[in-house]
């Protein structure tokens, strides 16, 4: 079986939910599982009339809920007929309706918990999920809609419930059986805890959930449906000639996605990482294109991708006491725990240290306890250039060739990771642009 996730653009209007199961349809055979966001921009908006709520904005509330109504009835009424637009109608009705009641308490109380924020926010998936299904229907598919909330169980941290799989691994065994010529339609991103009250898995969630239905249901693959094809060799908006990454492991993914490339990140996907499951990255908008294909292992060794990440502030401690002192390092580290702050790259040297950090709200205190270590100096505005490929550092012409591309850039410091999958080297800010457009030249052509 195979699961297929689209993501809001995806399903933004009557066009785009036509396109997202024409190409589920041309997998009826391979036993596909759908899962969708809600439309486009309907989150944001659910979430604004959360907030209006909050405010005692009754008005605005009620326009904001008028507006999501008016989008999915209006695409109702594009696509569908007779039996099957009464029943979406309905539904659409029916959770308006409920939608609306949750909220008027809200603008009473002037308070929105978590709890109801998230009963709210399930709306979403919900009713893009109604026109997908009734859609499936006049188009004559054989298709099943799901209710997530009773598939998807978590324990009840709402905004970012974790998910028991114990407990989903029945319910969908249970009530999903994937056949071919057969069509399961759920929501990605929402769930239910052990009160069976509404929770949500996070913004970007269902991503997560398909990797949780691919992996309970043992899936020859999960494809995730966006507007780009797949994952890029860097940013196609920096450097047009960007190509597709045709294959990356979930290791190169999760390097790349650490360093600021808007890729799928292995931890969103964990449930299949952990199986092996092969995920790919497609385009909605040219499902016969290329796309990204991420898997544990890649049939190749290269670079794969560059990606930069601006705003990194580097600290360097100089002390003497370091030389032969064990446990320096730890106490060093320790500082950076304290403040709940992380380092990214790290380098030593027999009498100092540098690291590089990218949240600075903690600057002041975290250079004062280093002071207590050594001589510290602090370096703002400086970036991090990283090259992603695992094994293209064993050979020693891919440095050259690196450096040769970064020449006249002033390099502050290297980090080349100890998994040899990525090679870090920080620069000013101000030059970030232009080193990643070399290094792709170099590399890339
Ligand atoms: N609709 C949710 C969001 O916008 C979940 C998702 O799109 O994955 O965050
Ligand atoms: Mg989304």
């Amino acid at each position: 079986m195979i699961v297929l996730k689209f993501g809001g653009t995806s399903v933004q209007d009557s066009a785009a939910m036509d396109r997202a199961l024409d190409i589920t349809f041309e997998r009826l055979e391979r036993s596909p599982v759908l899962i969708s966001s809600a439309m486009a921009k309907i989150t944001d908006s659910l979430i604004a009339a959360a907030d209006a709520a909050v405010a005692g904005d009754g008005e605005a509330v009620a326009s904001l809920l008028d507006a999501v109504k008016e989008r999915h009835i209006k695409c109702a009424y594009e696509f569908l007929k007779g039996q099957n637009l009464n029943y979406a109608v309905t539904r659409i009705n029916e959770i308006m309706t409920e939608l609306r009641s949750i909220l008027r308490g809200c603008v009473y109380l002037k308070e929105c918990t978590p709890q109801s924020c998230d009963a709210v926010v399930s709306c979403g998936e919900l009713l893009s999920t109604v026109l997908l299904h009734a859609r499936a229907r006049e188009r004559k598919i054989d298709a099943v809609w799901l209710d997530s909330r009773e598939l998807i169980k978590t324990d009840s941290t709402y905004g970012e419930a974790a998910v028991d799989f114990k407990a989903t691994e029945t319910a969908i065994r249970k009530a999903v059986t994937p056949a071919a010529g057969k069509l399961f339609i759920a929501q990605g991103f929402i769930g239910s805890d052990a009160n069976s009250l509404t929770t949500t898995l996070g913004r970007g969630g269902s991503d997560y959930t398909a990797a949780v239905f691919g992996s309970i249901l043992n899936a020859e693959e999960i494809q995730i449906w966006t507007d780009v094809n797949g994952i890029m060799t860097t940013d196609p908006r920096l450097v047009p000639e960007a190509k597709t990454v045709n294959e990356i492991s979930y290791e190169e993914a999760a390097e790349l996605a650490f360093f600021g490339a808007k890729v799928v990140h292995p931890a969103t996907i964990q449930p299949a990482v952990a199986k092996k499951i092969p995920v790919t990255v497609l385009n909605t908008r040219d499902p016969e294109g290329i796309f990204t294909r991420i898997s544990e292992k890649t049939a190749y060794e290269g670079l794969k991708a560059i990606s930069g990440k601006k705003n990194v502030t580097l600290l360097t401690v100089v002390s003497s006491r370091m030389m032969n002192a064990v446990g320096f390092l730890a106490n060093l580290f320790e500082i950076f725990r304290e403040h709940n702050t992380s380092v990214d790259l790290v380098s030593t040297s027999e009498v100092s240290v540098s690291m590089t950090i990218n949240k600075t709200d903690k600057l002041a205190e975290i250079t004062a306890d280093l002071e207590k270590l050594g001589s510290v100096s602090v370096e703002a505005d400086k970036a991090i250039v990283c090259l992603v490929g695992k094994g293209i550092w064993k050979d020693s012409r891919n440095v050259t060739k690196a450096f040769a591309a970064l020449e006249g850039t002033n390099i502050r410091m290297i980090s080349l990771g100890a998994s040899d999958t990525n090679l870090s080297a920080l620069v000013p800010n101000g030059k970030l642009n232009e080193a990643i457009i070399s290094l792709h030249k170099a590399f890339f052509g």
